[in-house]
């Protein structure tokens, strides 16, 4: 019988999972991902910036905030024929997902039609869509979905405690609402957080209690690695244990034993090794492709070449459907910079 999904965490309980021994967590972890997954495949996103910088929001870590002066231009929402592009261009590398962000802190409704127009030709090229554009309101999140976008990006970024250290200018119930526009609108939410942001182990456990208690478990959740760039609030913050990013691997694996667990931003400073142990811990999909919204990210041969080495390869698009929903017990049902 596979791993239960469960929405009803206690914190302690998912401290006792931190506390495990390493080994014995990474076998626990790596026990679950083979129930539900196959454990060479490995789900690859590609993630492009639609619409860079010039965002009114503070969130401490990102380098496109106006507000801080990180060298970020900012710049106009991206043509569709540009975007197709880049789709194309995805898709050959071999990824299975295009991710389209736009550093706003919600599209105003006259935007909606411009990025339902990028959502239909992705798609049309036989791409998985996603989107990342700040809030939406329930009337934008089913135009999107109109337009054929299967995920929605919205992270809770941390634990709610936490929240206030890094986000004033939106409140952690504002995510929770959108989340739920996306879910009401039928679509599938990617929605994760940031590590290494200064939080405790305690609000480390916090981000993982509040994505698996959400009325449904994110079909992705990307854990993020602070990227510390220089002009932002963050930057300076002490490194986060590599382990202990493993460890935040494992448990969320173990918590949500259905989810795609995405490796996401950060990876362009992990070695091989620290990657390889994060894929043994249960992660199961990364991003692809040389840049995240706006910072680096390990280039398509490198990451060719690791999966080479380690015998991965790219899950398929059916399979990864297919795989994902088998045997879900649970109720019907942040920007990724
Ligand atoms: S994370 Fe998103 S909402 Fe926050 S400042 Fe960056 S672009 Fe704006």
């Amino acid at each position: 019988m596979p791993a239960v999904i469960r929405n009803d965490w206690s914190r302690e309980e998912v401290l006792a999972l931190f506390d495990l021994p390493f080994p014995e967590l990474l076998f626990r972890a790596a026990t679950v991902h083979r129930e539900r997954f196959d454990p060479a495949e490995v789900q690859v996103s590609t993630l492009l910036s639609v619409k860079t910088g010039g965002c009114p929001e503070d969130c401490a870590y990102c380098p496109q905030a106006a507000r801080y002066h990180t060298g970020v231009e900012a710049t106009k929402l991206m043509d569709t024929g540009s975007v197709l592009e880049r789709a194309r261009a995805a898709k050959a590398a071999g990824a299975s997902r295009f991710c389209m962000g736009a550093a706003w802190r919600s599209p105003k409704d006259r935007d909606i039609p411009k990025v339902a127009e990028m959502i239909r030709e992705v798609k049309a090229l036989g791409l998985e869509t996603c989107a990342t554009l700040g809030m939406l309101k329930g009337d934008q999140a089913k135009a999107l979905r109109d337009a054929g976008l299967d995920y929605y990006n919205h992270n809770l970024d941390t634990a709610p405690e936490f929240y206030g250290d890094i986000i004033k200018t939106r409140e952690y119930q504002d995510r929770l609402d959108t989340l739920e526009h996306v879910r009401d609108a039928g679509m599938k939410t990617c929605c994760g957080g940031i590590v290494g942001m200064g939080e405790s182990r305690d609000q480390r456990a916090g981000l993982l209690q509040a994505l698996a208690n959400l009325p449904a478990h994110p079909d992705s959740v990307p854990i993020n690695r602070l990227v510390q760039v220089e002009g932002t609030p963050l930057a300076g913050t002490a490194l986060l244990d590599p382990f202990e990013f493993v460890r935040t691997i494992a448990v969320a694996r173990l918590m949500m034993p259905a989810s795609m667990v995405r490796l996401s931003a950060g990876r362009a400073e992990m070695s091989e090794e620290l990657q390889a142990m994060c894929f043994l811990a249960g992660a199961n999909s990364i991003f692809y492709g040389e840049k995240l919204l706006t910072t680096g990210n390990p280039d398509v041969a490198a990451d060719q070449a690791l999966f080479e080495r380690l015998g991965l390869r790219p899950m398929p698009v059916a399979h990864e459907s297919k795989t994902v929903h088998a045997d879900i017990v649970e109720p019907a049902a942040g920007c990724a910079a």
